[in-house]
């Protein structure tokens, strides 16, 4: 018999050999041969780093190696086969996490080991890892006994599978919809990009004869559809009609997220109350890098405080444009995508859709790899081949330091694929960085990440031709990997994006997007796909200016996201007089300029919060964009064209933010490399929001 696949248990993953038939039978076997594993370990832990660490972090990193396979491909290669084969699973690997988690032995003796002589002598990683290791231990119930603690697990396997249940179905409900369009009529105003995938998009449906000239063209819910769709569509019935069904994704019939909704919500309160915290919030806030609510509500108060006015002025100001235009209307939800594009296009002249020829995949990313060997000092080579892949269109990298020794090697999964593929982009751990011994020689084992994009794919004939905000993306989701590959942490508890607070971990993410507005990095890489010319210098003038149109809506929007996610975790009784989508719309009143409708369904596809890990923590995006503003303006101030400035500067935040990692507390690395706390103001700043003094 052949080994499984899945339990290979280190390197690279064999994607071509795995199938879905591996999964049960892998993860069984795996699950009971940890089972033995974890028993022999607690029958006498020794409470030192070798003699109870290490040995704990290779049987996690046995099911974090074949566990993460799967979750990965249930990202990025869906399907009805896998969905069932991991729930099949997902019950007994939970059971397990929670067992481990729960060791009452592993417990006392990591407890032992922070309190041991051998103490003083450990790095600071090292204690970092182990005080991380005894609150998740606390978090997950470790003193429970009896009755509550089975209370307790039955909790976190429902909540488990409520989380895939909900994802689960947004992705139905996306699929679920189409609309198909085959008048000119019906597609007047749409941009060739769109008219090009909604006809491959009928193709993929069935309608064999499909052209972009022609049609049928079909257009779905998926966002490189939808967004475009609602920007440029002239047929204000569609647009509604599109809307509509985005909004009201699950939230009816067989894939009614509401009750689900409902239910996580008393879970998490349930399982906060047992473990001594008022709220859920309360809970998640206490492994993060903001102290308390209180210190969320005051910077997300802060900042509404400078985004609100704006806001309102700038939706005046487009419903005059569009009155300018001859809309007679008042403007709704379906109108803002239109007539901002159109607002925008006109005030700044260029449309989204003009600049997709300068940026073709290959060059934006010759243009990144460019500024990171400049700011970074590292070397990006192509290295597919290498790695087994998932899908034709992945691509695998090599990342090298200056003295050509390979330090890291990243997939790249550019592309949307609707039907099997999760939506939005995100990077993922294949591999973390560890000392580790082999055959008796001790060696660096080298990070791995997975960077996906859900960018429009190559049509006819054409390169991938990105817009400006899908480059911005994929520069966030380098930033996310830079971390995890340029971390010199050995110890993979904290290497990398591991053990890093939950709020801080968008730093480096939203601190790549600022390069795209610079300069020197914007024309190395801004070139037409076709004859080779730079992006004309009007266009630059362009972006910059347009940077910052309707920045108090987007700040307020993400303000509205994060005071609902708050709310609901903090003061929300389930079952109560107030629905959620009451919450919604309370909050709604203080954080939006145009309320959603009543109807408005968008909770039950906000999977961050309810099927990904922003549960009372969306803020982060806000809180991390604070600091990785305040990073950012470090360049500015010594100026981004000052290039031995630029490398002193980033050689720093490599060796800071990058390389440390988790290894100490977010708030000592940002001292480390600013010299000082963080402040609000460059963010504000770069939003427009305030001036520079
Ligand atoms: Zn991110």
């Amino acid at each position: 018999m052949t080994q499984n696949p899945l339990l290979i248990g280190k390197g690279l993953p064999p994607f071509a050999d795995i199938t879905t038939d591996h999964v049960v039978p892998g993860i069984t076997q795996l699950l009971e041969e940890l089972e033995t594993t974890l028993s022999q370990l607690e029958e006498n832990p020794e409470p030192t780093w070798s003699g109870l660490v290490e040995p704990l972090q290779e049987l996690q990193e046995r099911l974090v190696w074949s566990w993460g396979i799967i979750n990965h491909l249930m990202g990025v290669k869906n399907s009805p086969e896998l969905r069932e084969a991991h729930q099949t699973v997902q019950p007994q690997v939970v059971q397990f996490i929670n067992r481990l988690n729960q060791s009452q032995p592993l417990y006392k003796a990591f407890k032992a080991l922070a309190e041991s002589p051998d103490w003083d002598s450990l790095e600071p990683a090292q204690k970092r890892i182990v005080e991380a290791t005894i609150r998740d231990a606390e978090l997950s119930g470790v003193g429970l006994t009896g009755e509550i603690c089975d209370r307790f697990n039955a909790i976190e396997l429902e909540l488990a599978e409520l989380s895939t249940q909900f994802s689960n179905q947004v992705i139905d409900a996306t699929k679920a919809f189409s609309l198909t369009l085959t008048t000119p009529e019906e597609i007047d105003g749409l941009p060739p990009s769109l008219l090009s995938l909604a006809a491959q998009a009928a193709r993929e449906a069935g309608e064999e004869n499909a052209t972009p000239e022609n049609g049928p063209w079909r257009i779905t819910l998926d966002f490189p559809s939808f967004g475009p769709f609602l920007k440029y569509s002239t047929r204000r019935d569609l647009r509604e009609t599109v809307y509509r069904a985005y909004i009201s994704r699950a939230s009816e019939g067989e894939l009614n997220n509401f009750p689900l909704i409902e239910r996580i919500l008393e879970l998490r309160k349930e399982k906060s109350e047992i473990l001594g915290f008022s709220s859920y919030a309360e809970l998640s806030l206490a492994s993060k890098m903001a102290p308390d609510v209180a210190a969320v509500e005051e910077l997300l108060e802060e900042l509404r405080t400078v985004s609100y006015d704006a806001g309102v002025q700038e939706f005046e100001d487009l419903k005059a444009y569009a009155k300018s235009q001859g809309e007679t209307a008042d403007l709704k939800h379906w109108d803002i995508s239109f007539w901002s594009e159109r607002q925008r296009s006109e005030k700044f002249a260029y449309t989204d859709e003009e600049l997709r020829p300068y940026f073709p995949l290959n060059q934006v990313l010759d243009g990144l790899f460019g500024l990171v060997r400049r700011i970074f000092n590292i070397t990006i080579t192509p290295a597919d081949g290498l790695a087994q892949i998932w899908h034709p269109d992945v691509r695998y990298f090599q990342v090298a330091d200056n003295q050509e020794n390979a330090i890291a090697y990243f997939y790249l999964d550019p592309y949307s694929r609707p039907a099997e593929k999760r939506g939005g982009a995100w990077m993922a751990d294949c591999i973390n960085r560890a000392k580790i011994i082999e055959d008796g020689i001790t060696k660096i084992r080298l990070p791995v990440a997975y960077l996906q994009c859900n960018q429009t794919p190559p049509v006819d004939g054409k390169p991938s031709l990105m817009t400006f905000s899908e480059v911005e993306t994929l520069f966030h989701e380098f930033g996310h990997g830079l971390q995890h590959m340029l971390t010199t942490v050995d110890y993979p508890g904290a290497s990398g994006i591991n053990n890093v607070e939950w709020d801080a971990v968008e730093l480096p993410s939203q601190f790549m997007e600022n390069w795209c507005y610079d300069r020197s990095t914007l024309f190395g890489m801004a070139k037409h796909y076709e004859n080779g010319e730079t992006l004309p210098e009007h266009y630059y003038q362009k972006i910059l200016a347009s940077r910052n149109y309707m920045s108090g809506t987007a700040m307020l929007r993400q303000i509205h996201f994060s005071s609902v996610d708050l709310e609901l975790h903090h003061r929300y009784q389930p079952g109560g007089k107030e629905t959620v989508n009451d919450v919604r719309q309370r909050i709604a009143a203080q954080t939006t300029v145009l309320p959603p409708l009543p109807e408005d369904a968008f909770l039950c596809s906000f999977g961050h919060i309810f099927a990904g890990g922003y549960a009372a923590g969306y803020y982060s995006y806000k809180w991390a964009e604070v600091l990785s503003a305040d990073a950012f303006a470090a360049f500015e101030e010594a100026g981004l064209d000052n290039d031995s400035a630029v490398v002193s500067i980033g050689e720093k935040f490599r060796n800071t933010v990058l390389a440390l990692g988790g290894s100490l507390h977010p708030m000592e690395v940002f001292k480390s490399f600013r010299g000082r706390e963080p402040s609000t103001k460059p963010l504000l700043i770069h939003s427009g929001l305030v001036t520079a003094s």
